[in-house]
């Protein structure tokens, strides 16, 4: 299969702990061999055979017990996060929590949403049968280090299939966590693996014929690198990507709500979350207000140590996020668009990142279609609901939105103009264990968590059964 992804890289790639708030090297991990790796797989292919058999309750005895050691040591699963990738130590928990939540909801409810369907054909009998499709691969990012293997892990297990996963390099320590936790909790060996693998080896374990479906969370580029490959071999694949999700604030809006809301939406994980709102969309007669209550609140954030609960303002992830950002930035200011808060590095050691906002950026800007994974926010101006809906669609991506009106009637109106896979009413866009995940456009397909999320790898089998004198 190597004549089908040019343009990647393939590339030896190290599992590294890196503290971002101090640069410190935590610990480093050696990559999988080849060797390594078939073990990996032939352990996970022997174990779907057994987990495959087993009841719904028989699972939900080993997911649940998943579910209550997260929570029953929060805080030893909430550390290795705020240090390895900088979340606020109160937020590290709260994803913890949320983690847990969504492993016991599936563990609660997976019987239910795979029960057979039955169908009414006009004689005889028919159903569909939701029955697992073996070994699953997830490639996952590391901005939600335990959330993104949960959304992945949970419903799968639960459906009868088993999961191995490569996670991203900079949070090997949460991926190991995450691995022993199904140990713990009873699951036997190969029903969750951990692979540290490189990119090359990514590509040989979607060629394996052992592998029947994969899911990626990450960027457009890993999406469209990883999805190829899945097509080539002709797996189900889904793709959770990158999103520049529009925070539409309408002139009924409340004010103070509206701008403690921004706060949030921005600046939850550092601004580094898929749905982060990153496009503020405001109408005319409220802009000037509430860019100025939202730059006051943004610039009163206080850098610190993530493990100090009074820190407001947290580290990016690594020092290439940073790097990263602070290109776009210069490269959107060079076309044109005008800094009115940020814009810079803060000068204190880790990869801490003043809270930013941009105004003035024109269509040809390439600030305007380009996904900001940080505390930046890009602020536009409009004249009203039409221009903010248009304005609003004007992107390639189309995850979440969000959109901010005394009006409920008014606001659900706006949320089904507005072409994205989740649109919130007078709250950011967040999620929740019974909520739907996922996006249309660059932002991927396929939904991760509620009923949606744990259909997506199984089998709907039709079982049709005539009646035994039908004629032939
Ligand atoms: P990323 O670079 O795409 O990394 C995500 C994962 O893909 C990592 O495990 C990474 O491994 C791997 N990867 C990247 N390129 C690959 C390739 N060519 N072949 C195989 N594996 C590859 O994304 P990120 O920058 O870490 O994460 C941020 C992006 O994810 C943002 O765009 C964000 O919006 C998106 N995201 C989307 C959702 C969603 O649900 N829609 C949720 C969270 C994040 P390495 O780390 O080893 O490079």
């Amino acid at each position: 299969m190597a004549g089908g992804w040019a343009g990647y890289r393939v590339m030896t790639m190290s599992y590294q702990s890196i503290n971002p708030y101090n640069g410190k090297l935590l610990k480093k991990f050696k990559e999988l061999s080849d060797k390594q790796l078939e073990t990996a797989l032939k352990t996970a292919a022997a174990a779907y055979e057994t987990w495959r058999m087993k009841s719904f309750a028989e699972r939900a005895k080993v997911v649940t017990r998943a579910g209550a050691i997260m929570k029953m040591r929060l805080n030893d699963f909430a550390r290795p996060v705020t240090l390895e990738m900088g979340k606020l130590i109160d937020q590290a928990r709260g994803e913890v929590q949320l983690s847990a939540d969504i492993i016991e909801y599936y563990a609660k409810n997976a019987e239910r949403f795979l029960a057979p369907q039955p169908l009414a054909p006009l004689v005889g009998e028919a159903e569909i049968l939701s029955t697992p499709l073996g070994v699953l691969f997830g490639v996952e990012p590391w901005n939600f280090p335990y959330y993104q293997l949960a959304r992945f892990a949970a419903p799968n297990l639960m459906a009868g299939n088993v999961v191995m996963v490569k996670h991203a390099g900079c949070v090997p320590q949460c991926a190991i966590a995450f691995e022993e936790l199904w140990l713990e909790a009873g699951a036997p060996q190969g029903v969750y693996t951990n692979l540290l693998i490189s990119y090359d080896q990514v590509n040989r374990v979607i060629d394996d014929p052992r592998i029947k479906g994969v899911a990626l969370t990450g960027s457009v580029a890993a999406g469209q690198a990883v999805a190829a490959r899945a097509g080539q071999n002709l797996k189900k694949s889904t793709m959770e990507l990158g999103g520049s999700d529009a925070f539409i604030v309408l002139e009924d809006a409340d004010l103070e709500q509206t701008v403690k809301w921004a706060v949030w939406a921005k600046m939850n994980n550092t601004g580094q979350c898929c749905v982060a709102a990153k496009r503020f969309i405001v109408v005319e007669s409220l802009a000037d207000a509430f860019l100025e209550q939202f730059q006051k609140a943004l610039g009163g954030l206080q850098p610190g140590d993530p493990m100090d609960p009074a820190t407001t303002l947290g580290p990016l992830s690594t020092e290439a996020a940073l790097v990263t950002l602070l290109d776009q930035i210069k490269r959107a200011v060079a076309q044109g668009a005008k800094l009115v808060l940020g814009g810079h590095r803060i000068d204190r050691p880790g990869a801490f990142m003043e809270p930013t906002i941009l105004t003035n950026i024109e269509p040809s800007n390439p600030a305007y279609r380009e996904e900001f994974f940080g505390p930046v926010a890009l602020f536009f101006r409009v004249k009203n609901e039409d221009e903010a809906v248009a304005l609003a669609n004007d992107s390639e991506f189309g995850l979440g939105g969000s959109v901010f009106t005394r009006d409920v009637a008014r606001g659900r109106r706006v949320a089904s103009r507005v072409e994205t896979g989740m649109m919130f009413v007078n709250h950011p866009t967040w999620t929740s264990p019974e909520l739907p995940f996922g996006g249309i456009k660059n932002s991927g397909y396929g939904r991760e968590l509620a009923s949606l999320g744990i259909q997506e790898f199984v089998n709907k089998k039709l079982v049709r059964v005539a009646p035994i004198d039908a004629a032939a």
